[in-house]
């Protein structure tokens, strides 16, 4: 990359992220969504301040964080779907997943995170409505698992994660926030020992002003700040 070419995506990302960052509550991290960013594009958001970062491959995040291993202080974020295989490998690069979505990669991650002596926060994943096209637990499906969960005991459950379904209008959207909301709340009253539901993660850059009406505490912003990503890369939607 050409030093011309840094300096003005430089200066573009750094009004961006003024611009969102004035936008957002200070109570709400946002996590950069770095899928398909090069290194260099991440350090100079690193050079703006951030430090909360989104990645959805394995593969993808090893060779990134390698390239980046020398900027302290980064939290990573996996908001991607987690095949049970490569859970040992996700709790080396990442210090949240996001994208729990079933039981038994639950216990996986808990059996795992033992072995490795190392506690990850957790969201689990849930679908407010059907969605052939996304991973999720159903709310009722959730419900039964939730006195397994509890007893996870290497893991921290944060709270709740969630991708509307595509196609929604901003009230349907507003909608399925409204109920994740809810629905961390009807949890948090049960009392569960080892389940915490403080966090939201819910909102991208479409929707996350939607999502932040709903008390959002997590948002997963991408292309409002990177720019479009090449379609052949982001087709695991
Ligand atoms: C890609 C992705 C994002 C960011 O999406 P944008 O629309 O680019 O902001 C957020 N969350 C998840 C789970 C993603 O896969």
């Amino acid at each position: 990359m050409s030093n011309s070419t840094r300096d003005s995506l430089n200066e573009s990302l750094c009004e961006s992220l003024q611009a969102i960052r004035s936008q957002l509550p200070v109570s709400v991290r946002l996590i950069a969504v770095t899928k398909t960013v090069p290194a260099d594009i991440v350090r100079i958001a690193y050079a703006a301040g951030i430090r909360d970062f989104g990645e959805n491959r394995i593969q993808e995040a090893a060779t990134k964080q390698a390239e980046l291993h020398d900027l302290p202080g980064i939290t990573w974020h996996l908001i991607g779907h987690l095949q049970t295989n490569k859970a040992k490998k996700a709790l080396e690069l990442f210090q949240w997943i996001h994208s729990v979505d079933n039981l038994k990669l639950a216990q996986r991650l808990n059996q795992l995170a033992g072995e490795l002596n190392f506690n990850p926060n957790i969201c689990l994943q849930v679908k407010i409505l059907p969605d052939p096209n996304k991973s999720g637990w159903s709310i009722p499906q959730l419900f039964d698992d939730l006195p397994v969960l509890n007893h996870c005991k290497n893991l921290q459950f944060q709270g709740l994660m969630t991708i509307p379904p595509f196609g929604l209008t901003q009230s349907q959207i507003l909608d399925v926030f409204n109920r994740t909301h809810e629905l961390a709340a009807e949890i948090k009253s049960q009392g569960w020992s080892n389940i915490q539901m403080q966090q939201l993660s819910m909102g991208m850059s479409g929707d996350y002003q939607l999502a932040i009406e709903a008390g959002a505490t997590m948002v997963r912003l991408g292309t409002i700040l990177f720019g479009e990503r090449l379609k052949s890369v982001t087709s695991n939607h």
